[in-house]
């Protein structure tokens, strides 16, 4: 699974450039190491200093600021919720910063005018160039200045995508005023074949269309939005791509999971933590205070740490502890005799590599500290499934 950039976990979206990982397998393999560390220090450099930047355009009450929020896994009531951006006065563009990865920041350019639409002074203003992608928002049809600024994005060899917001409402009031014939797949599909139609109307060529909700995210379209999104970064941004999204699906758990493991692996081989025998050894208190930061650090990714877990417990009406009681990572360091986690670590590194075979199909076996930071990120993550299958089943 770590040998190959398109696991099955990720939708077959690769994570490091496949013709990188082949000149670490073979320079490896021909013991040119200076060579495979300067790969993998170049590959670890530019996956940390990645930068996202996601535009949003469209006419005011269409949904951006709540799409920005439900983006972010920001409530529309939290301190950095849309709407308390950072505005660039000359520009009027304002910007958020994603709380976790200040290099992911979402913008919301201000709405086209009607007359004189010009895109291209419109995207000079906007500093088009510093945006990865645009997204056209809309919760009714989009525009024909729309589609003007879709085409000169595209003229420019940028991707944009088509968004309407809001389907939720647009079931709801379908559900309630046809109760007999709704069909909400029917629904959908004609609101997506008006969108195609009208776009195509006024004159884009093979236009695609996402339907979304931002209050129900991991329903209809964003699902392929985000994977589309995806395949259409350089691999070095998918890396922080997958870690900003909310921990709203198990596909997305799996996804920043993958992401982790990579670069996990990376870091592993760049400090030469590898060795031709399998993992042995206790943990000792040095390693548990270095656990503890991986811990820590997974736990705020994937939403289990304690402040999240302070707000889960109030939608579940529990106790934090009640909340803690149902997973496993916030009692994984508190086990007092160190040999019992030795033990757990010793068993999930022979499971780990009977099912993934050796790394880099040689027998090479990684140090106990690649094992133990893979331990904790497998636990953190499957209790991100637990409070997820929760959270769904108290809505
Ligand atoms: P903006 O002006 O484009 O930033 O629009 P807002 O994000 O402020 O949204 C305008 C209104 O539409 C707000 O009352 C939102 O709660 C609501 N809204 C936005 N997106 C959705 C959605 O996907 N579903 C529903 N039901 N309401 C939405």
């Amino acid at each position: 699974m770590m040998d190959d950039c398109n696991n099955e976990e990720t939708g077959g979206i690769g994570f490091l450039p496949r013709e990188k990982v082949e000149s670490i397998k073979s320079t490896l393999q021909q013991g040119r190491l200076e060579e495979t560390m300067s790969i993998i220090r170049k590959m670890i450099e530019d996956i940390d200093n990645a930068v996202l930047n996601i535009a949003l355009t469209g006419e005011s009450g269409a949904g951006k600021s709540t799409f920005i929020n439900a983006f972010r896994g920001v409530g529309h009531e939290d301190e950095n919720a849309a709407s308390t951006g950072v505005v660039e006065t000359t520009t009027n563009v304002t910007s958020y910063e994603h709380p976790e990865f200040p290099n992911v920041k979402l913008w919301d350019l201000p709405g086209i005018g009607t007359r004189n639409f010009q895109p291209e002074s419109y995207l000079k203003q906007v500093s088009f160039s510093r945006y990865d992608f645009f997204l056209i928002i809309s919760s009714s049809r989009f525009r024909v200045n729309d589609v003007k600024l879709a085409q000169k994005i595209r003229g420019m060899g940028k991707k944009f995508y088509f968004v309407r917001t809001k389907v939720d409402i647009d079931l709801y009031n379908e559900k309630k005023s046809k109760p007999k014939t709704f069909k909400e797949e029917n629904v959908l599909q004609k609101i997506k074949k008006n969108c195609l139609q009208h776009l195509q109307d006024i004159g884009i060529e093979e236009p695609q269309v996402y339907l979304i909700s931002s209050f129900e995210l991991e329903s209809f379209d964003f699902p392929k939005l985000k994977d589309d999104f995806a395949k259409e970064l350089p691999e070095h941004k998918r890396h922080v791509f997958f870690l900003c999204l909310p921990n709203i699906s198990n596909n997305i758990i799996d996804q920043k999971k993958a992401v982790i493991q990579q670069r996990i692996w990376l870091e592993a081989l760049k400090a030469g933590a590898w060795a031709i025998v399998p993992f042995v050894g206790v943990i000792k208190g040095e390693d548990i205070a270095l656990l503890e930061k991986y811990l820590t650090n997974y736990q705020r990714i994937f939403g289990v740490d304690d402040a999240t877990l302070c707000k889960i417990s109030k939608t579940l009406k529990k106790s934090s502890e009640e909340v803690k009681a149902l997973l496993k990572s916030p009692h994984l360091l508190t086990i007092k005799k160190h040999k019992n986690i030795s033990e757990k670590f010793l068993k999930f590194a022979e499971v780990f590599c009977s099912v993934n075979g050796g790394l880099l199909a040689a027998p090479l076996y990684f140090r106990k500290s690649y094992y133990t930071q893979l331990y904790c990120l497998e636990t953190v993550a499957n209790d991100a499934k637990i409070l997820l299958s929760k959270l769904c089943s108290s809505v």
